[in-house]
């Protein structure tokens, strides 16, 4: 008796000791809850760190504060997350709104201040916790489709005390969900020269079979030694036609547990092993997204856990054996998936396609490559794996192997432009060439003397390539010297061909104005209300500059009463 009140006892601390508070974060749209994005499925480069929320393809709804607190960090960038607003609640968590068209009046105006005085479209700003509190049910912003957003919604996220996101789903934000997972690919892969699958000892697809009861089987398969394997799946909400994430995956090799990714919550710092988690070379090759279901050397993903033999499992000699792998989503609607496996040894040795060799990489150790006029540099660690890698360099092109592999994070590239005219030299620009046309696609360069450099964290083709055109400025819906007293807004598009828009100032009479810039519309707006031209005849001047210095100014009058 006295045993069983215990358990019941622990069973009850442990439910109120549910680390997320439960009904204290509300729905910050007053829309019902449909996602296009669910929190921590699979993005380029980094786990999604929110929910994306459906705004009915408007922009413009109202977003309520998920809870009260106060405004501890706006952040307004022309990419990422664009106009973005963070609350710090009593309770520690931080709620983030991004991708927002407008803040609420009073937020708007602190924002435009700042803006103002710094003469910065872009800013950032950590008001302290007395000057923008919000209280419950306030509407804090306006949804948009600012930064690197596709399209109308609102992105949302509840952080930790650490900055780390959380499933919001967590804190009882609840979504109509009775649609289980499902796999559209499962492969295998062989972890190294003694193991096989099908006779292969590399990577292999499996052909899948969908039972009628919505789980999988493949074919049994004949295999030995150590094999992982990996899937694609998605799941799909009860609203909405959207490949989202899943929630948790779970493998068994003969009923135990070998691997468990579980996708509540991670870092901002490690998300990028994402391309780790991935078999990265199909995703660039096929833009298919395997997750692996084994953990290979380098990824310290914290989702990952539970796992014997790093998820890979050892296939013995004329034994039969089945490998299961268990998929939830977020409201434990679940799919399974077996693979039967005998054990035998490979028809015949079969060994791996040589790559041809040309540089051997030491993933745990500085690597450099130098040929004619250019010069690499990897720091340590910046591969997860040795490997041979292509390197050539002619005519200014540099081929760096293909951008199949994952890196962890940047490396340098640097040109010696000794060979170039001085006028020349100052238009030039390292770009990574990309697409069937090999278009010159600028990054970020450097220039001291005779020596360009750039930094990038993928592989591929780069050159060199010169930038001598000027952006170009057309005003969209006014005229030089006319009367624009009913305009509400100046709008202008801005366009550099080659190396791309790098700034841009505006005023009027000479006194700077702030206008947004949409690099999705190549547009510059500027918005009457805030009240900078008095006077009746007014001079607009705008100066655009793109990344290697060429610059375009722009000048009109227009009348105002
Ligand atoms: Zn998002």
């Amino acid at each position: 008796m006295k045993y069983l009140f215990a358990l019941v006892f622990i069973g009850q601390f442990c439910y109120s000791q549910s680390p997320y508070p439960q009904d204290y974060f509300r729905n910050p749209l007053d829309v019902t809850l449909v996602l296009s994005g669910s929190f921590a499925e699979l993005r380029s480069n980094h786990f999604h760190s929110g929910l994306d929320i459906k705004t009915q393809q408007r922009t413009g709804l109202n977003v309520y504060t998920a809870a009260e607190g106060y405004v501890s960090r706006i952040k307004v960038s022309h990419y990422g997350y664009g106009k973005a607003l963070y609350i710090t609640h009593p309770n520690g968590y931080v709620s983030v709104y991004a991708h927002l068209k407008k803040f609420a009046p009073e937020i708007e105006k602190y924002v435009k201040a700042c803006q103002y005085e710094k003469e910065s479209y872009e800013v950032e700003m950590f008001p302290s916790p007395n000057e923008l509190p919000v209280a419950a049910d306030e509407v804090v912003a306006f949804s948009g489709n600012s930064g690197s957003s596709g399209g109308p919604h609102l992105h949302f996220e509840i952080r930790d005390n650490e900055e780390r996101p959380i499933n919001p789903m967590l804190f009882g934000i609840d979504i109509k969900d009775t649609k289980r997972p499902f796999i559209s690919a499962v492969y295998a892969y062989p972890k190294n020269r003694n193991s096989h699958v099908e006779d292969s000892k590399t990577r292999k697809e499996l052909r899948l079979i969908p039972l009628k009861n919505g789980d999988y089987n493949t074919e049994p398969i004949e295999a030995l030694g150590e094999i992982g394997f990996g899937i694609v799946s998605y799941d799909q909400q009860d609203l909405a036609h959207n490949k989202n994430g899943l929630n948790n995956i779970q493998t068994f090799y003969n009923g135990n547990k070998s691997f468990e990714m579980d996708f509540k919550r991670f870092s901002f710092n490690e998300t990028r092993h994402l391309n780790r988690y991935i078999d990265f070379e199909i995703f660039k090759e096929k833009k298919s997204r395997v997750q692996k279901l084994f953990v290979q050397s380098g990824n310290t993903l914290s989702m990952l856990k539970d796992v014997d033999n790093h998820g890979y499992i050892k296939v013995e000699d004329s034994t039969n054996s089945v490998y299961k792998v268990r998929l939830r989503d977020f409201k434990g609607n679940e799919t399974w998936l077996s693979i039967p496996i005998k054990g035998k040894p490979a028809k015949e040795v079969l060994e791996a396609p040589e790559l041809k060799p040309n540089t051997y990489i030491l993933a745990n150790q500085v690597n450099e490559l130098e040929q004619n006029n250019v010069k690499v540099y990897f720091p340590k660690n910046t591969f997860y794996d040795d490997f041979h890698i292509a390197f050539d360099v002619s005519n200014d092109t540099l081929k760096l192997h293909r951008d199949v592999v994952p890196l962890t994070k940047s490396y340098t590239i640097t040109y010696d432009i000794k060979n170039y005219a001085d006028d020349e030299k100052d238009k030039l620009f390292i770009a990574s060439l990309y697409g069937y046309y090999q278009r010159p696609n600028y990054i970020s360069t450097k220039r001291i003397g005779n020596l360009l450099s750039a930094r990038t964290k993928s592989l591929g083709t780069f050159a060199l390539a010169r930038d001598t055109v000027s952006p170009t400025i057309q005003p969209v819906n006014f005229q030089d010297g006319k009367w624009l007293s009913k305009l509400s807004h100046l709008k202008v598009k801005i366009d550099d061909d080659l190396s791309g828009i790098s700034n841009y100032r505006a005023t009027i009479n000479g006194q700077w104005i702030l206008m947004e810039y949409d690099y999705k519309k190549d547009t510059l707006t500027y918005d009457f209300q805030d009240n900078i031209s008095t006077t009746t005849e007014n001079n607009l001047k705008i100066i655009v500059t793109d990344n290697v210095g060429n610059s375009t100014t722009f000048e009109t009058t227009f009348y105002r009463k």
